[in-house]
């Protein structure tokens, strides 16, 4: 089996980055959202990477025929109707993503290959109402995929490894580097790494221990690390570590429910969504932990 028709669904921070870089490398792409509004929003993320691919591939054509060659969909069933693969990029909520995954079990074709880019749950969570546990599995990318250019590849006990293959190769083809993980494991390789130590940070900040500034500066001269937690957070943007935290504090997990509601509080409720907006701990495009004299 080839891969040609690809379908992005959710078109956030990371869904508008997946959609542009498997057009870049030549794939059909349908961007799948719910309503016409979302679209729209994914349609001017997906303009500003055309700069961002330009530049950094230093191919102004090659950016801008990608994006030429995007087409939109908020009808489920239209976005998918000839996809060999469908890669889910929306909301981590499990009560989102099991409504997602019964809907598309009903609207895709047999052969559609169903990839989840959770960041922190696992396809076994989701396998039952693919309608095709053998076709799924977890295609996990980092954020600014162009140049960060990790994919973890991560089946469930019940995922044929052909597909597998199928999407490991695929993974290739866009350019990304594929590290395929023996078993499930809740946050891959990175993420195992990277959770633990943002859920740190943050509760340092909500805790008043120490301003944001102040633990990634610590962070950056101790270890020489180019960036601190809170500028890592500002590129994820708030909604995913914000989400993260609610879950963690419905598990009664102690300090949780503090850092979402100081991230709701201070940064959500004012618009400051990190660098997609122009501001989160830092302000954008020039933020000041990026500034050579910052350590000084
Ligand atoms: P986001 O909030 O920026 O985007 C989510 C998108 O999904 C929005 O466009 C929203 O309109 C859409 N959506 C909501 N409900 C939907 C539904 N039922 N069907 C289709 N679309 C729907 O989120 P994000 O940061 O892009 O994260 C999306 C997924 O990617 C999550 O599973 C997250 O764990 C994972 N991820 C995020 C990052 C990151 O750095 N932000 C990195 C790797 C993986």
């Amino acid at each position: 089996m080839t891969i040609k028709n690809v379908t992005i669904a959710g078109s956030g921070v990371l869904g508008s980055q997946i959609a542009f870089q498997t057009a870049f490398h030549g794939f059909n792409v349908t961007v799948y959202d719910i309503n016409e509004s979302a679209l729209t929003g994914a349609k001017e993320r997906l303009e500003k990477l055309v700069t961002v691919y330009g530049t950094y591939f230093n191919d102004a054509d090659r950016a801008q025929k990608a994006f030429n060659s995007l087409s939109y969909s908020s009808d489920l069933a239209e976005a998918v109707k000839d996809s060999d693969l469908v890669i889910e990029a929306i909301p981590e909520v499990v009560e989102i993503k099991k409504n997602f995954y019964t809907t598309l079990a009903n609207v895709a074709p047999e052969k559609t290959i169903f990839a989840s880019n959770s960041s922190t749950m696992l396809p076994s969570q989701f396998a039952e109402f693919t309608g095709r546990e053998e076709k799924f599995l977890a295609l996990h990318f980092a954020n600014e995929i162009w140049s960060k250019n990790t994919a973890e590849v991560m089946g469930h006990p019940g995922t044929d490894a052909k597909y597998t293959d199928i999407v490991e190769n695929f993974a290739r083809e866009i350019g990304m580097i594929p590290f395929r993980l023996h078993k499930e494991q809740p946050g891959y390789i990175l993420n195992s790494l990277l959770v633990p130590f943002l859920d740190a940070a943050m509760g340092l900040w909500a805790n008043d221990v120490a301003d944001p500034h102040t633990i990634d500066k610590n962070w950056m001269t101790s270890t020489g690390a180019p960036t601190g937690p809170f500028g890592i957070l500002d590129i994820v943007g708030m909604k995913t570590p914000y989400h993260l935290q609610l879950a963690k504090a419905q598990k009664g997990v102690p300090g949780a429910k503090e850092v979402a509601e100081k991230i709701k509080s201070q940064y959500i409720d004012q618009g400051k969504m990190g660098a997609a907006t122009g501001e989160g701990f830092y302000k954008y495009p020039s933020p000041a932990d990026l500034e050579k004299d910052w350590l000084k």
